[in-house]
């Protein structure tokens, strides 16, 4: 990899090729300015007249994302005006106008800072979603304070693709769609506001990019791939060629795999391979269906809280599952109870602060310690399973007897409802995510008292590299090719299978086409893959043999570093595939360029 690439989370997918804008996202500069007694009302009014016109601002730019982009995307905006028109924290600033005489964007400066510096050490994803919200929010209205006029100066009039520290949502509604060709910034991630918009409006986005403002200026040509989060710089006419062919050839695969979403997911040699979807929230139901999932092979639960001000009852809980099961019939629902902590914060759930969040009171360990609201849950399972195949899956698992505590507490649940006459299974498969080290290496334990594993490559890698899976700055170190990983996965894979047992994936892994060509050679015969990625899975599966797979996994899992194991697979499945591709930046250990899949 050349010293022009730089390396990011790709969080929209696709490539564009054009010259860079650096936007000035941060605060501007505000002087510290008193006013005289006389003119602090004034000031005040000068704070509400900036408020008002900035939510006008916001609602235009709201109503362009609902045109651009759709309904659901649109409502990011209100996140913003919520902030904006927050009273506590108005309130806050103008008591500092009244109280120490300062101007309206002095003290909206302030507070601002104040409440980012009590929200900058959570790791909560959520809170630093809001925080970019904030940011976003802070800059318009003292901007507007100043006379600055809009964020990114007008003046762009070719298709560029912005680069800035930061990128609030409104940044890709606020010009012309064809103007903006693609996103690169430093901070940001996969779930971040300005990510969801750019997806679905299409724009190639690359985030997570560190040190992308110093090194690129405006003018600079650049290639953005939003698919693999690379950005190349003054990119050479082969390099530009190439990623043309590419973005063509990665075009024709979606398309045909689009167009086979109703094929079997069989590989040339004849193994079935199970192809189920991971639903987070009921919105995802319809596209996991249309998009040819075998049932869901992992159900998140989490927002049954988040965002609520009060805990699920059983019957609500009962009935969502129920209607997943009956948006998939004859096929498996894997519930996965709470996993709550970590970054999951719900509300009515008062979660004590912790120095390491992610390894403190989270998931299982929540949920056993809180009996009563797992109890809740159970009881739903088990009534939603008279009705549709459900599972139980256990998220961060580290011990044995945390799946067995679970099964005691079902079999209670179930004399239970028994006893009162509910209709309701007596037991449903119980499995275990093995998400953490300590799973992966108990797996031949963990396969005996389970019905099935489940790995959570997310999780597992983040553990396992100790990286912090949201760590914008660690983007490149995270990676599930990394040979310590790739061991974990075959020991479980051969684990489950000497139990008898069965294993599958469902870390964001598996959607990706190369990794999921090595799971099969690792020996999972099934996927659980983000609803948008069924149908290029299911289509890659159909292109390759089981013996292809074997033969690459074997050799990934020689490699000495995840960029090697990465060109082995790359350059394996092209061959599977028979795809005629040079990839630039693909090169085999003995320094021949690889074909490469688009991957
Ligand atoms: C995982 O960790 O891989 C996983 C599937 O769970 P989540 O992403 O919800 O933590
Ligand atoms: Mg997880």
């Amino acid at each position: 990899m050349s010293d022009r690439t730089l390396r990011g989370i790709g969080v929209s997918p696709g490539i564009a090729i054009g010259p860079a804008v650096a936007v000035q996202t941060t605060l501007p500069e505000v002087p510290h300015r008193v006013v005289p007694r006389t003119q602090v009302e004034k000031e005040v009014r000068r704070l509400r007249a900036a408020v008002r016109d900035v939510k006008r601002h916001l609602e235009m730019l709201r109503e362009r994302a609902e045109a651009q982009a759709g309904a659901d995307e649109a409502r990011i905006f209100d996140a913003q005006i919520l902030m904006l028109e927050d009273r506590q924290f108005l309130g806050s600033v103008e008591a500092l106008i009244r109280k120490n005489h300062l101007t309206a964007e002095k003290a909206y400066e302030y507070q601002a800072l104040e409440v980012r510096d009590a929200w900058a050490a959570t790791t909560s994803t959520r809170l630093k979603e809001r925080l970019a919200d904030l940011n976003g929010v802070t800059i318009q209205v003292v901007r507007h304070l100043l006379h600055r006029g809009d964020l990114v100066a007008a003046g762009i009039t070719a298709p560029s693709i912005l680069v800035a520290h930061e990128l609030a949502p409104g940044v890709t509604v606020q010009f012309e769609r064809d103007r903006v060709a693609g996103l690169v910034s430093e901070e940001g991630t996969r779930t971040s506001h300005a990510a969801i918009l750019a997806h679905s409006m299409g724009i190639p986005a690359v985030m997570g990019v560190a040190g992308a403002l110093e090194r690129i200026g405006t003018g600079t040509t650049l290639i953005v791939d939003g698919t693999r989060g690379v950005v190349i710089l003054d990119p050479t006419g082969e390099e530009v060629a190439a990623a043309r062919a590419l973005d063509v050839r990665r075009k024709q695969i979606a398309r045909q795999a689009e167009e086979g979403a109703g094929l079997p997911a069989v590989t040339t040699d004849g193994v079935q391979i199970k192809v189920r979807g991971n639903v987070d929230l009921p919105e995802e139901i319809a596209a996991a269906r249309e998009h040819g999932a075998e049932g869901v092979g992992l159900l998140r639960t989490e927002f049954l809280i988040t965002g609520h001000t009060s805990l699920p009852t059983e019957d609500e809980q009962e009935a969502y599952f129920r209607r997943v099961g009956q948006a998939f019939p004859g096929h498996p629902i894997v519930i996965r109870t709470y996993d709550l902590g970590g970054d999951k914060f719900p509300a009515p759930f008062r979660a004590p602060p912790e120095a390491n969040p992610f390894l403190g009171w989270r998931a299982i360990r929540v949920c056993l310690d809180q009996p009563e609201m797992f109890r809740v849950q159970i009881r739903a399972i088990l009534r939603a399973a008279a009705h549709a195949p459900v599972h139980l899956m256990i998220p961060l698992v580290t011990r044995l007897g945390e799946v067995e505590a679970t099964r005691e507490i079902m079999a209670e649940e179930a004399e239970g409802l028994r006893r009162r006459g509910v209709v309701a299974a007596s037991s449903v498969p119980v499995g275990a995510m093995v998400e953490t080290p300590a799973a992966a290496v108990m797996a031949d334990r963990l396969a005996e008292i389970c019905d099935f594993l489940s790995v959570g490559t997310n999780d597992l890698t983040q553990y396992t590299l100790a990286v912090d899976r949201s760590n914008a700055r660690l983007a490149d170190r995270f990676t599930p090719h990394d040979p310590s990983v790739l061991r974990l996965l075959k020991l479980v894979a051969e684990a489950a299978r000497a139990a008898g047992k069965p294993a599958s994936v469902c870390g964001e892994m598996a959607s990706e086409p190369i990794s999921a060509f090595l799971l099969l050679g690792l020996g999972y015969e099934t996927l659980s893959v983000a609803p948008p990625a069924l149908p290029l899975i299911r289509w890659m599966v159909r292109q390759v043999s089981r013996e292809q797979a074997m033969s690459a996994a074997t050799a990934a899992l020689a490699a000495r570093s995840a960029t090697l194991a990465l060109d082995i697979l790359r350059y394996a499945l092209a061959e599977a595939v028979d795809l005629k591709l040079i990839d630039p930046d693909a090169r085999l250990p003995g320094g021949r360029p690889s074909a490469s899949l688009p991957s």
